[in-house]
């Protein structure tokens, strides 16, 4: 092989399916570990940076702003539909409270956010006529390029048009073989496979992957749980998303009839993979504060995922000086499938050796924990 990766997730999937478009024979190794994230995840597409972000991070995300619907639309012409639609995103206020017109507004006319597109500031009422389980008296801003995806459908996607392309695809769980000097490859089960590079992005999971190099790479489970809403009667589809800026809570519509949460935040959790009645709970007391409408809607649904969260915030990309032979592409938290399919492509980059445009110096995965 010319490159490994492992880990099935959004991020290994995109990185696999780069490789193979550049023609690098590949081999994709996935397990399927319970509470993996990507078909866990909400689905909310805000690709945009903050005035807040670091540099790095803000270059990163207008790349990955441009990216993302370049990919999507070369998925779905290659037949394989990634599950994504540019539905416009919503972002509600209750009365009163600043709703943010002004920070986006700002944002949306600067270079690099032309895939935003329009803002604009919603009267009470507006917000209800686009998306019908809101009270009457919600206003907001809209913002025309905010989109949603289906974590699960974009990953089989990446995987079929990277099959397509020549990938390997095992199914199995993955350990490198690190001969004292370098990872030269991995084992699956008997079969061990050699190449110059091995991606390592199986999300979570990816610092008990490197332990046996006795790198210990800063990344951690943030259990999430959300809940998934079915409306029977009525149709979701192009809805756009909402945020609700106050609760810091977000819905997502997909077809034909559903509605998915934000999830919970329990680091403390570790990998205990369960749905508890505490987390449904505060789901379903914010979901119906923010969405009264939501009242007859059948509960479809708790999913649980680990997000791969780091030591200070930020993602983890690229080499690691102590171990040669791998690129590292995890750490994106909450932001995994709005900019996972950028890393992965980034990443696959690094392993072919070829000049990325970016500056990741501040994202290797062996660099001393930045301010938060
Ligand atoms: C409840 C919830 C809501 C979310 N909502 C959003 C959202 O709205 N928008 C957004 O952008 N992001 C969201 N996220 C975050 C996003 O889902 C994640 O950041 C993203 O999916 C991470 O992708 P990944 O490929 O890095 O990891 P994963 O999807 O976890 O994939 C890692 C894969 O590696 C495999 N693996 C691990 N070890 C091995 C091994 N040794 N060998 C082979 N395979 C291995 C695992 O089985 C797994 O399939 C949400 C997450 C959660 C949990």
């Amino acid at each position: 092989m010319d490159a490994i990766v492992v880990g099935g997730g959004i991020v290994g999937a995109a990185a696999a399916h780069h490789l193979c478009s550049q023609g690098a024979s590949t081999m994709l190794v996935a397990s399927s570990h319970t509470g993996a994230a990507t078909p866990a995840g909400t689905g909310v597409i805000h690709p945009w940076p903050f005035p807040w972000d670091t540099p790095a991070d803000w270059a990163f995300k207008l790349a990955a702003a441009a990216h993302l619907p370049r990919l999507m639309a070369e998925l779905e012409q290659d037949g394989h539909p990634p599950g994504y639609q540019i539905t416009g995103a919503l972002s509600v206020e209750a009365e009163g409270a600043d709703s943010g017109f002004e920070l986006m507004d700002s944002l949306s006319g600067r270079e690099g956010f032309e895939t935003m597109g329009r803002v604009e500031r919603l009267e009470p009422g507006a917000p209800h006529e686009l998306f019908p389980l809101l009270a009457e008296r919600d206003r907001g801003v809209y913002i025309e390029g905010g989109a949603r995806l289906d974590g699960a459908l974009a990953r089989h996607a990446l995987v079929e048009a990277a099959r397509e392309r020549g990938l390997h695809l095992r199914t199995g769980q993955a350990h490198l073989v690190w001969e004292g000097e370098r990872v030269t490859g991995v084992r699956v089960g008997q079969e061990q496979v050699r190449a110059p590079v091995t991606v390592v992005a199986a999300g979570a999971w990816s610092a008990s992957l490197l332990a046996p190099t006795g790198f210990q790479l800063p990344v951690l489970p943030v259990r999430g749980q959300m809940a998934h809403f079915a409306l029977p009667g009525q149709r979701t589809g192009s809805w756009p998303g909402v945020r609700f800026g106050e609760h810091d809570f977000h819905a997502v519509a997909f077809s034909p009839d559903r509605i998915s949460t934000s999830g919970t935040r329990r680091p403390e959790a570790g990998f205990t993979y369960r749905a508890t009645a505490g987390e449904l709970s505060q789901l379903l007391t914010t979901a119906l504060a923010t969405m009264p409408g939501l009242q007859e809607a059948t509960l479809a649904q708790a999913r649980v995922g680990f997000r791969p969260a780091t030591h200070d915030g930020h993602q983890l990309l690229g080499p690691i000086e102590a171990v040669p032979g791998v690129v590292v592409a995890t750490g994106l938290d909450s932001l995994g499938l709005t900019l996972g399919p950028f890393q992965g492509r980034v990443a696959a980059q690094l392993a072919l050796g070829r000049e990325t445009g970016l500056d990741l110096h501040p994202l290797r995965p062996d660099r001393p924990a930045q301010a938060p």
